[in-house]
């Protein structure tokens, strides 16, 4: 006899999630689960200039296109995992969030990634976003809840971050590497970065390796080299 499940909860904040997840290009059907390349957005893929909001201030960080050009010609599939906490605080809206969306996709152009996953979350913003969120980095449910969607083999994928969240995140989830740069909050981070890795258990099978670089335009030939 089928088991009935529990219908799912229209009202609580998982009922937002599908509108902070944007799939830009169409997923290859049959393709099997690929590997991604995730990207953390503010000090990886543009300048971090804290809680942006307006897209004129929007700028890449060099060596971004091509680094997405390279890794997608390996077949990763390429998908932005960024926290938006400055929606839970009331600092801008979703609106705002997509005009400098719509920015970054113009700046790329055919360089834009697949996807973008952003967590709105923070347990002291406002209703209804107020809630402590596995979505939100150190958490690893961007990274999980895209690869069901997108059909990601988290395996064999790499992430790469300016903060120790970004690396925890990808710990977390078991991605085969993690590649720390120096752009963004990077600097400040590196020596919590190194002091993460010196307990991380790189025997084990599951254990993600942590790469550090200067910044995104040098992970694709620090992922070749290896
Ligand atoms: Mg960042």
């Amino acid at each position: 006899m089928e088991r009935l499940q529990a219908a799912p909860d229209q009202t609580g904040p998982d009922s937002l999630l599908s509108h902070w997840s944007l799939v830009y290009r169409p997923l290859a059907k049959n393709r099997g689960r690929r590997p991604a390349l995730f990207l953390d957005r503010d000090g990886v893929i543009i300048e971090d200039v804290n809680y942006i909001s307006d897209p004129n201030d929007v700028q890449l960080i060099p060596g971004v296109g091509e680094t997405i050009r390279h890794f997608r010609s390996a077949g990763f599939t390429v998908v932005v995992v960024t926290n938006q906490s400055g929606i839970a605080r009331g600092y801008f809206d979703r609106d705002a969030y997509l005009r400098v969306e719509r920015r970054i996709r113009e700046l790329l152009a055919a360089d834009e990634p697949d996807a973008v996953y952003a967590c709105p979350f923070h347990k002291d913003g406002r209703p209804p976003y107020n809630v402590e969120h596995p979505w939100r980095k150190p958490s690893d449910g961007m990274l999980r809840a895209s690869s069901v969607a997108l059909g990601i083999d988290l395996k064999k994928s790499l992430m790469v971050g300016d903060s120790l969240s970004d690396i925890q995140a990808a710990t977390a989830a078991g991605v085969a590497r993690a590649f720390h740069v120096l752009t963004g909050h990077g600097r400040m981070h590196r020596a919590k970065v190194e002091q993460l890795c010196e307990t991380l258990d790189t025997r084990a099978p599951s254990s993600t390796q942590v790469s550090c670089v200067d910044s995104i335009a040098t992970v694709f030939s620090a992922f070749q080299a290896s």
